[in-house]
């Protein structure tokens, strides 16, 4: 059985669900002060709180003059006003004022999508003295910066998030909503597509407009990346996918801005929050971040013992790259994983990518398929990295490897 919902922000204490239910199954209560934000407290002194004895009459649905009391279930068929929802938008997120690079690969995938359905393309930033960043982000082919500045967005809070993220979509409605499948993406965007009450595809990898339905087709693995799923959010707006780092191209600056920078208040529903910020401390890696290295050498299983990726990195050295691995490597204790290429390790888009004694397994495929540059050594004439590598190098690696040190130090 399906459930009343009550949408405080639209409720203007008017008693008049109360007055025609005929099973009083309506109350009221005071707000608690750490319940309510000021704009719902502005409109309704007291909290409405449906009964057991509810039966779903919908008497209260009928009158409420607001239509903030809905059936669970009239969700089922889809947001209402579906049609209305127009546009591309994607989340710039930022760090220390910063914004990342996943946006602006997001961006390279929203022009292609805004182009296909023929709208406009927005990024949406939260944070605080970021006027010159939403400014840049005008030369990347933008209509609209929705910019929210406020101190309190300075720093990343899942709460104001989300609860900011749903107040724009409620006010603005976008067609599409991508943020980057990072930890700050993955914290919040969930839990604003619950309050929104939208699908959300999580970890996509490939992004495309279908023509027939203009629909979003969002594909991502699964079964273990054995599969790729294609998704589509037929009945609800907006349709929403986080988008993994280093998957899509990123947008190229362009010499013009163009569009505008709209700032948009934080909404009052976002001020207050239960968790407080006391500090923030960045993680110390020792090892190196393979996502931001241009050069790639990684080795596999065809390694044969941990000792040889001695090879591996003397190449990657001579080349100024960073050394990656299979998983087999990293399962077997070789090299740490922080160093794994793949779908359960990093995903990477280097210029070079050498892949040294590598199969080439979907799962290895999944974290640098999309390379620039890809070589493959590997002793197998048949092994699938073959059918992804730009040049392959068939051979044994001790034999080659070396051959490339030798070449590559006196060719510098
Ligand atoms: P192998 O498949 O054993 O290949 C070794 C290759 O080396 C062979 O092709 C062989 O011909 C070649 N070779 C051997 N000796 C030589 C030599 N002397 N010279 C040249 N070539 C030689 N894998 C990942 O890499 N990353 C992931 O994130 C990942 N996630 C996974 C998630 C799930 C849920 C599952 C089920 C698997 C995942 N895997 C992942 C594992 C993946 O399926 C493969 O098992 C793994 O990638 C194989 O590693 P490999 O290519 O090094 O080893």
């Amino acid at each position: 059985m399906g459930k009343l919902e009550v949408m405080y922000e639209r409720c203007i204490g008017c008693r008049k669900c109360s007055d025609v239910c005929p099973y009083a199954a309506v109350a009221f209560y005071p707000w608690k002060e750490e319940e309510v934000s000021d704009e719902v407290a502005k409109r309704s002194k007291e909290k409405i709180e449906i009964l057991e004895t509810c039966t779903l009459c919908n008497a209260c649905i009928a009158i409420c003059p607001t239509a903030a009391i809905i059936l669970d279930a009239q969700m089922q068929g889809g947001t209402p006003d579906r049609e209305t929802y127009k546009g591309v938008w994607v989340f710039a997120e930022q760090r220390r004022g910063v914004v990342a690079s996943v946006s602006y690969e997001l961006i390279g995938e929203g022009q292609k999508l805004a182009a296909k359905l023929g709208e406009p393309l927005s990024a949406v930033l939260f944070g605080h003295h970021m006027e010159e960043q939403a400014n840049t982000l005008l030369y990347y082919g933008l209509d609209q910066v929705y910019y929210v500045d406020d101190r309190r967005l300075e720093h990343f809070s899942d709460e104001r998030y989300a609860e900011t993220m749903t107040q724009l979509v409620r006010k603005f409605k976008p067609n599409v909503l991508l943020t980057g499948a990072t930890a700050i993406g993955r914290t919040f965007i969930p839990r604003a597509a619950v309050k929104i009450r939208s699908g959300l595809t999580a970890d996509c990898t490939g992004l495309d407009i279908e023509a027939s339905t203009r629909l979003l087709l969002q594909t991502r693995p699964t079964f273990g990346g054995n599969l790729m799923a294609i998704i589509r959010c037929e009945r609800y707006r907006p349709q929403m996918s986080t988008v993994r780092h280093k998957v899509m191209k990123p947008a190229v600056r362009r010499e013009q801005a163009g569009g505008q920078v709209i700032k948009v208040e934080l909404p009052d529903s976002a001020k207050r929050a239960k968790v407080k910020l006391i500090e923030s401390v960045d993680e110390v890696v020792d090892a190196v971040n393979i996502t931001d290295a241009d050069i790639i050498v990684s080795g596999g299983r065809g390694l044969g013992d941990p000792k040889h990726f001695d090879i591996i990195e003397r190449l990657a050295k001579t080349l100024g790259g960073a050394v990656g691995a299979s998983r087999a490597a990293v399962d077997a204790g070789w090299i740490p994983y922080s160093h794994q290429v793949g779908q359960t390790g990093k995903t990477v888009c280097p210029k070079l990518y050498i892949a040294c004694g590598i199969s080439g397994a979907i799962q290895h495929l999944a974290g640098m398929g999309s390379s620039e540059t890809i070589v493959a050594i590997n002793k197998d004439p048949g092994a699938p990295i073959f059918k992804v590598a730009t040049y392959g190098i068939v051979g044994d690696l001790h034999q080659v490897v070396p051959a490339l040190i030798e070449r590559f130090s006196n060719g510098r």
